[in-house]
């Protein structure tokens, strides 16, 4: 039994680079292609949203002649490159799916617009919202949640490579412990939880938009999720 309609899968960029220090590693998007199908299978419809940060973080570029809104608008457009590579790689799968953009590129993408999200989902396509909000001094992370509010998604489920939430950071720490459940407040406070900047955490709390954060390594814990297993970290 699925506990959930419609859900907003977050995705970095850096998930997708795998063994690569740059760009996409076609094993790792074949291997998330197979993931999501199990889940648009059994009949949820996702929202995916995926992060520039494997290519370009405004905040790193700008400087040196480069303005901050000029980087922000490059990491935006890392996003839609990873966007167009997911969408190809999915549909070799026979996993329907749609790429709109937050940035005009309409010789390579659809402009979104909430009508024709609402009509690509209906029609249970995959839809991969690109270049996050298109506006800068945001991330994807932020968008997720924006995102995941204006299409009425139920969760936002954002991929990791760990499995949750620590009460410090886990790769400094051996005696970090895994939460099960954490507040927005307490997301907020700790500054050791790093798992989502402090503006997205902000928009899902004051609008309870409850984030699940999963290892979306392990083969199934995507279905796992939707399915209401008690696997990760949620914030609530
Ligand atoms: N970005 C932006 N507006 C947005 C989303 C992203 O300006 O709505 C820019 C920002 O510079 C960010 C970069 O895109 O650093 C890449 O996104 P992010 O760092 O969130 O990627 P992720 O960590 O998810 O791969």
């Amino acid at each position: 039994m699925l506990m959930y309609k419609r859900i907003l899968l977050k995705l970095s960029g850096e998930q997708l680079s795998g063994e690569h220090e740059f760009g996409v590693d076609p094993k790792i998007a074949l291997y998330l292609a197979n993931e999501i199908k199990q889940v648009v299978d059994s009949d949820v419809e996702v929202v995916l949203v995926v992060g520039g940060g494997n290519m370009v973080r405004g905040a790193e570029m700008a400087g040196q002649g480069i303005k901050r809104v000029t980087a922000d608008q490059m990491g935006m457009l890392s996003g839609l490159i990873n966007a167009m590579a997911l969408t190809d790689i999915f549909e070799s799968i026979g996993l329907p799916t749609r790429c709109v953009s937050n940035i005009f590129a309409e010789q390579i993408a659809e402009s979104y617009s909430y009508r024709l999200a609402e009509k690509h989902l209906e029609r249970k396509r995959v839809l991969i919202v690109a270049a996050g909000l298109g506006r800068p001094y945001f991330t994807h992370d932020t968008a997720a949640v924006s995102i995941a509010l204006e299409l009425d998604c139920e969760r936002v489920l954002k991929a990791t490579k760990v499995d949750g939430v620590y009460d410090k950071d886990p790769s400094h720490s051996p005696d970090a412990v895994r939460l099960a459940e954490v507040t927005f407040q307490q997301a907020v406070e700790n500054t050791e939880i790093k798992v989502m900047d402090k503006a997205a955490l902000g928009l899902a709390m004051e609008q309870h938009m409850p984030i699940i954060v999963f290892d979306a390594m392990t083969p199934g814990n995507f279905l796992r999720v939707v399915s209401g297993e008690n696997i990760g970290t949620t914030i609530k």
